[in-house]
């Protein structure tokens, strides 16, 4: 199990009871630095809220870790091959939507990507990509119409060979769940960040929004991230996770039509209003390109997407 270890908890401002104080806390989960920042009205109640959002975002990588042999999603992956097998609410929610993202962009969203990520990983380890044969064997376990979900019963069936990965919408789900904890705590100002993942709820006080900067984008997209708030932001493509090869750069995102890692789109940012559907949609277009992202993009009402962008960072006050 990865340990969880406050890394920062970083007091500024007044800390008279009664005044809004803003707080900040960083914590590991997830294999990366997560990052939760509040203005509530008492220093105890922001450890408390941020302390249970740290315990809720924990609890979901124990549902849905593709890194943790035990995690119910690897569980169900061994297990499924035969039965259908009943499912928690949380991985029956990210699942479901993981399969209409699937249904949605034609296939380009996968959740049964599974084998192809294991070859890509390995590949990104000896900076050799996989054969051939090895990505025709993976391909032929590959394809989101092998996995049933009933999502009133929360009952799964998965063909045999297949291997769910959730790695380009978890995320957005745990963040999400992350602020909800908090707002049942009565803080609802507040922004989690993730990687490529932010989300905020209510503006920080006496402000129009949290303010995230973005790098090189389409004018919309950047100017409405500027003032965010009860919204989502996420960005991939990743430049820093690929395998070179021929001239060529394979994402760490497979396009499950080749089995090849994507060399298209280089970075999307998405902005929606939940961080599930900014995390899944990011990962679709970076596979789909410009021109068939558009499709997709008509399917979620407002949700924006610009291409070639990254998010800097949040710079609220
Ligand atoms: P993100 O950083 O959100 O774009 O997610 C990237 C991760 O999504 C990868 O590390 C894989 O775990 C997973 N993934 C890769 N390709 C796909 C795909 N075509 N559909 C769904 N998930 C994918
Ligand atoms: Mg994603």
């Amino acid at each position: 199990m990865i340990a969880v270890v406050p890394l920062v908890c970083a007091l500024s401002g007044d800390v008279t009871a009664g005044q809004w104080v803003r707080r900040e806390f960083t914590e590991l989960h997830m294999g990366m630095a997560v990052r939760i920042v509040v203005h509530a009205q008492y220093d105890s109640a922001a450890r408390a809220g941020a302390r249970a959002a740290f315990a809720t975002i924990a609890s979901l990588e124990d549902v849905m870790s593709d890194y943790r042999p035990a995690s119910e999603l690897r569980r169900l992956t061994v297990a499924a091959n035969a039965a259908s097998i009943e499912v928690s609410a949380d991985l029956c929610a990210v699942l479901d939507a993981g399969l209409t993202f699937a249904r949605l962009s034609d296939g380009a969203f996968d959740p049964t990507v599974g084998p192809l990520v294991a070859l890509w990983r390995a590949a990104r380890q000896t900076g050799t990509p996989p054969s051939l044969p090895a990505i025709a064997e993976a391909r032929s376990r590959v394809g989101w119409s092998r996995v049933r979900l009933d999502p009133d019963s929360c009952t799964a069936t998965l063909d045999p060979g297949v291997q769910l990965d959730l790695g380009g919408i978890a995320k957005g789900y745990v963040l999400d769940r992350a602020l909800a904890t908090l707002a049942e705590r009565g803080i609802t100002s507040a922004l989690i960040e993730a990687g490529g993942d932010i989300v905020v709820g209510d503006p920080p006080p006496g402000a129009r929004g949290w303010r995230i900067v973005v790098r090189d984008g389409d004018p919309a997209v950047v100017s409405r991230a500027a003032s965010l708030a009860n919204a989502a932001i996420s960005t991939s493509g990743d430049a820093e996770q690929f395998v070179a090869n021929g001239g060529r750069r394979y994402s760490h995102i497979i396009d499950p039509r080749t089995g090849l890692g994507s060399t298209t789109a280089g970075l999307v940012t998405v902005i929606a209003r939940d961080a599930m559907t900014a995390d899944a949609m990011a990962t679709a277009l970076v596979v789909l390109g410009p021109e068939r992202g558009t499709s997709l993009l008509g399917y979620y009402r407002g949700v924006v997407a610009a291409y070639r962008t990254a998010v800097v960072q949040d710079r609220s006050p």
